[in-house]
């Protein structure tokens, strides 16, 4: 009982369709985490990271031959409309200026467009154009996942002990650490930019909403209409911001953990096209593609059952991704798995459903009714 019910809301969607939709949603895009193999080798020595984490492996900044190379794989295959594969790109704007913050001694917060990241590496300075290109092509759809992937102002407050294992990491350009000052301090984490421990924090949330945007659509020429929260974690205050700002769709889980304060939070269902009271809608993904998380497993069968049972239930399928899946300036290999995976996925989806549909989060709206 409590299955099917669980079932039907994992599968409910605002508008059934048997049209078989495919959309990727690929996180991380634009976000500098690691910043080489070199600089990882020394996270490790110092204990600031450890092995376990899939993202402290291989997640680094895209380089040009990662797009390329990428953009190959997508480019090899049409679906029955003359639509290549495309991914939803959920892009960070913007990077921390660590050379800013350290000449404020620490006390301002700076940020940097990401194009300015990218074009101080000789090996990622085509990226941009490879995004104008991507989308030219209509195979890579930059969205919104906020400016930088960082909580602001739990950084200033670590930051502000010089002895802190964020000055350490500082030095090393990473900021990816667990806020240890607080109780529940498992649930905190800096990536979180708009988790909050303070509800006054909410309206600092607002102006960098506000800001990401501006900046989107500065570097981009459009507006985004799709917003992922860095870890899923935002306050529903700012909704009506994100609404103001053009954003049409927001991405929750399942079961969403809203931020109250001081490590609480509020449990709320959510489901595919659900309307929120601000106008928005719910964006729930359903099926997950990440080829370097499972050991030797490459994801695939798992990621082709899920959209089975998504098209089974006559809703789109919504594949979760992200960037770590795709590069290799740490290790060429995990590069080289994850694009052999997304070869076969895409192999498979169209040799199994020989009507699927590849569309980005933005073309979703068309498939929904007014209600
Ligand atoms: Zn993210």
């Amino acid at each position: 009982m409590i299955k099917s019910i669980l079932k039907s809301l994992v599968y409910k969607f605002h508008h059934n369709s048997s049209r078989k939709l495919v959309i990727i949603t690929s996180d991380d895009w634009g976000s500098v985490r690691l910043s080489s193999a070199q600089g990882r080798q020394a996270l490790l020595n110092k204990g600031i990271i450890s092995t376990d984490n899939r993202f402290d492996c291989y997640d680094t900044l895209e380089s040009n031959q990662d797009l390329e190379y990428l953009f190959e794989v997508l480019m090899k295959y049409k679906d029955k409309n003359g639509a290549h594969p495309v991914l939803t790109a959920v892009t960070n704007v913007a990077n921390p200026n660590f050379e800013k913050i350290k000449h404020s001694n620490f006390k301002e917060f700076h940020f940097e467009p990401f194009t300015e990241t990218l074009n101080r590496q000789p090996s990622s300075n085509r990226v941009f154009d490879l995004y104008s290109e991507g989308q030219r092509l209509r195979i890579f759809k930059p969205e919104s996942h906020g400016r930088e992937h960082l909580n602001v102002f739990w950084w200033l407050n670590m930051l502000s002990d010089k002895n802190s294992i964020a000055r350490e990491a500082f030095n090393l350009n990473y900021y990816y650490l667990t806020n240890g000052d607080w109780e529940n301090k498992d649930e905190l984490h800096l990536s979180a930019a708009f988790d909050l421990f303070e509800t006054k924090e909410i309206e600092e949330h607002k102006k960098i909403v506000k800001s990401s945007l501006k900046l989107f659509k500065e570097l981009l020429n459009y507006d985004a209409c799709y917003f992922t929260p860095p870890a899923q974690k935002y306050h529903i205050d700012l909704e009506p911001t994100l609404k103001s700002k053009g954003i049409r769709w927001v991405d929750v889980p399942l079961w969403q953990k809203m931020p109250k304060g001081r490590g609480k939070y509020k449990h709320r269902f959510h489901y595919l096209g659900q309307k929120s009271t601000a106008g928005l809608r719910y964006l729930v993904r359903n099926s997950v593609f990440e080829p370097n998380m499972y050991g030797d497993s490459d994801g695939v069968d798992s990621c082709l059952a899920q959209i089975a049972m998504a098209f089974r239930n006559n809703v789109p399928a919504i594949i979760s991704n992200h960037r770590a899946a795709f590069v290799g300036g740490i290790d060429p290999s995990n590069r080289e798995k994850g694009l052999k995976a997304l070869d076969r996925l895409l192999k498979s989806i169209l040799k199994n459903w020989p009507d699927a549909e590849f569309i980005t989060v933005s073309d979703l709206d068309s498939f929904l009714d007014n209600n």
